[in-house]
This record gives structure tokens, C-alpha cells and sequence, in this order.
């Protein structure tokens, strides 16, 4: 199948059956988005949303943040995945945002990248799902299934990237990424994805690949047992004429 058909189909799919997939995180506002987002790299969202209530009670805006220090933020996060650096970074972030951005997240990808624990990841997700910009952001999910399907076949986080915004039409890729991620969070997981309920296996290279595989590894067992009846039948043969020359000898 051709990669422009893989598309095509990949997005007549979504479209029809998940036309509007939002982000798991729970969030108020632009500044509470972008912190629930820089908690969640290497964590899930589940527990992220366990721990932001609090933490946007006590630290509702920026300006809120921008007057805490990393110790202050520190007892808020205590559960998530590496809370020493985040706790940091959040503190960071706030006081950027209040002195060089007017307490505002900004749009674009390279000036959100200035502040502190945002990486290119982080800042397409707040460039997409704020501000619907055609910016992919590529986590593991994304990585994942989009090389599985064959929409790509990057190597690395921003190859993905480029090739997915390159070939899906620009008003489809923000919400793109929503799809993927959440195709590959509870269908297309890790270890075993669920190919069985999966509704992209027609197009889906990796199934595809797998099915081949299973194909010809039967062909091959059925290869092999055929040729041994032949040679069993072959023995047996020989071995019923011997019998036959031995009792025409002896009679
Ligand atoms: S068919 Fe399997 S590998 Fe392909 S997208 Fe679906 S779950 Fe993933």
C-alpha cells in the first residue's frame, strides 16, 4: 500500500469515528496546561491530574508562581516522576513567564522552548491544543503507532515529527496527534498491542508485516511435513518390496 493510501485512510478513519479527541490532562487555562504538561514527561496523566487540584488552588496563575521558590512548589508534586527537577522548572517557568512574557504563555514553538523545563515535545503540545497550530508534538505513544501504521518511518522524535506534519493535511494535525497518542495508549500499546480489536488493520503496515510472517511460517511447516510423508511413503515402499522379493524367494 502506498503511504499517500495509509494517510488517506488514517485520517478518513479518525475523522469519522473521533473527530474531536482532547487531552487527558485537566487544565483551566493556557498556564495551567503547560504546567500539567511539563509534570507529565515521564509520568502518566492520571496521576498528574491526581496532583494539580492542589497545586493550581494554591498556584493559580503565573503570577502566583513566579513569587514561589522550588521548595514551596516541591510538597505539591512529591508524587510524581522526578519532582526535585520539575518542582525547579515549575518555579523557573513562572518567573519567566511574568518577566519576559506579561504573565502570558506564548504561541509559538521557539519562545515557549525559552522557558525553563520545555522542551520541543511540550511546547508543540501547548502550540497545537491552545493555540491549534499545525505542530505535532511526538511522544512515545506518537513514535510508536505512527511507525507501526507506516505513516512514517523516522528514527528519531523530530524525523516523526517532520514526516507527520510533511504528509497530513495541515488542518488535521493538531488533532492528529490526539489520535495517536490515545489510539496507542489503550489499542496500539507497547508490549502487545491489541491487534484483535484494533480497527486499522487493513492499512496497518506492522499487521501486515505479522501476518506475512505467520503465513509463511505455516507454508514452511507445511513444506516440511509433506516432505517427509513423501520420504516416509518412500521407505515404505522400498521396504514392501524387500518383504515382497524375500516371500517370493522363500516360496
Ligand atoms: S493493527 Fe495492531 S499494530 Fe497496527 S495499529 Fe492496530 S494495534 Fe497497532
Amino acid at each position: 500500500m502506498l503511504k499517500k493510501e495509509r494517510y488517506r485512510h488514517f485520517v478518513e478513519y479518525f475523522s469519522n469515528n473521533q473527530p474531536n479527541p482532547v487531552t487527558e490532562l485537566h487544565y483551566n487555562s493556557p498556564y495551567q496546561l503547560l504546567v500539567a504538561v511539563i509534570l507529565s514527561a515521564q509520568c502518566t496523566d492520571k496521576r498528574i491530574n491526581q496532583v494539580t487540584p492542589a497545586l493550581f488552588e494554591r498556584y493559580p496563575d503565573a503570577r502566583s508562581l513566579a513569587d514561589a521558590s522550588a521548595d514551596d512548589v516541591f510538597p505539591y508534586i512529591r508524587s510524581v516522576s522526578y519532582p526535585n527537577n520539575k518542582a525547579k522548572h515549575l518555579a523557573g517557568m513562572g518567573k519567566m513567564l511574568i518577566e519576559q512574557f506579561n504573565g502570558q504563555v506564548p504561541s509559538g514553538v521557539n519562545e515557549l522552548q525559552k522557558l525553563p523545563g520545555v522542551g520541543r515535545k511540550t511546547a508543540n503540545v501547548i502550540a497545537s491544543v491552545i493555540y491549534n497550530e499545525p505542530a505535532m508534538a511526538v511522544d512515545t505513544h506518537v513514535f510508536r503507532v505512527a511507525n507501526r501504521i507506516g505513516l512514517t518511518t523516522g528514527r528519531t522524535p523530530l524525523a516523526v515529527e517532520k514526516e507527520l506534519t510533511k504528509y497530513l493535511p495541515t488542518d488535521v494535525v493538531a488533532v492528529a496527534h490526539h489520535w495517536l497518542i490515545l489510539h496507542g495508549r489503550y489499542i496500539c500499546v507497547a508490549r502487545s498491542p491489541k491487534c484483535e480489536v484494533c480497527p486499522l488493520t487493513w492499512f496497518c503496515r506492522y499487521y501486515a508485516t505479522i501476518n506475512t510472517e505467520t503465513y509463511l511460517q505455516k507454508a514452511e511447516v507445511a513444506k516440511i511435513k509433506k516432505q517427509k510423508e513423501v520420504q516416509r511413503r518412500k521407505k515404505l515402499n522400498i521396504i514392501s518390496k524387500e518383504l515382497s522379493k524375500r516371500v517370493d524367494k522363500e516360496f
